[in-house]
């Protein structure tokens, strides 16, 4: 990854302000590169990302089918998933025999 504004590829992490866990800054021109997740929680966000791509193939009826499609349709651009997002997740993949992620 290089720095968009000096092209460097000399990038520091930096202690971030909640709810932010660290931020990455070019160590070159100084500038915000951007936010970077705990590893606990981009961790489960790729557990839920395979969980989705798993029941996007289900036969989903009515709101679930909307739900999953929806976040299949934004799946590289997910950066976290809501608490009650999360739920939902769950509660579709309990009516599937899939693994779910607490
Ligand atoms: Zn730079």
């Amino acid at each position: 990854m290089n720095c968009k504004y000096c092209q460097s590829t000399n990038l520091i992490q930096q202690e971030a302000p909640p709810p932010h866990y660290k931020k990455l800054i070019c160590g070159d021109c100084g500038k915000f590169i951007k936010w970077l997740p705990s590893p606990e929680k981009e961790i489960r966000l790729q557990q839920q990302k395979q969980l989705i791509k798993k029941l996007v193939v289900k036969p989903l009826r009515g709101w679930d089918g909307t739900f999953i499609r929806d976040l299949y349709i934004r799946l590289d651009n997910l950066k976290s998933l809501s608490t009650k997002q999360t739920a939902q997740l769950n509660r579709i993949a309990g009516n599937f025999d899939v693994e779910v992620v607490r």
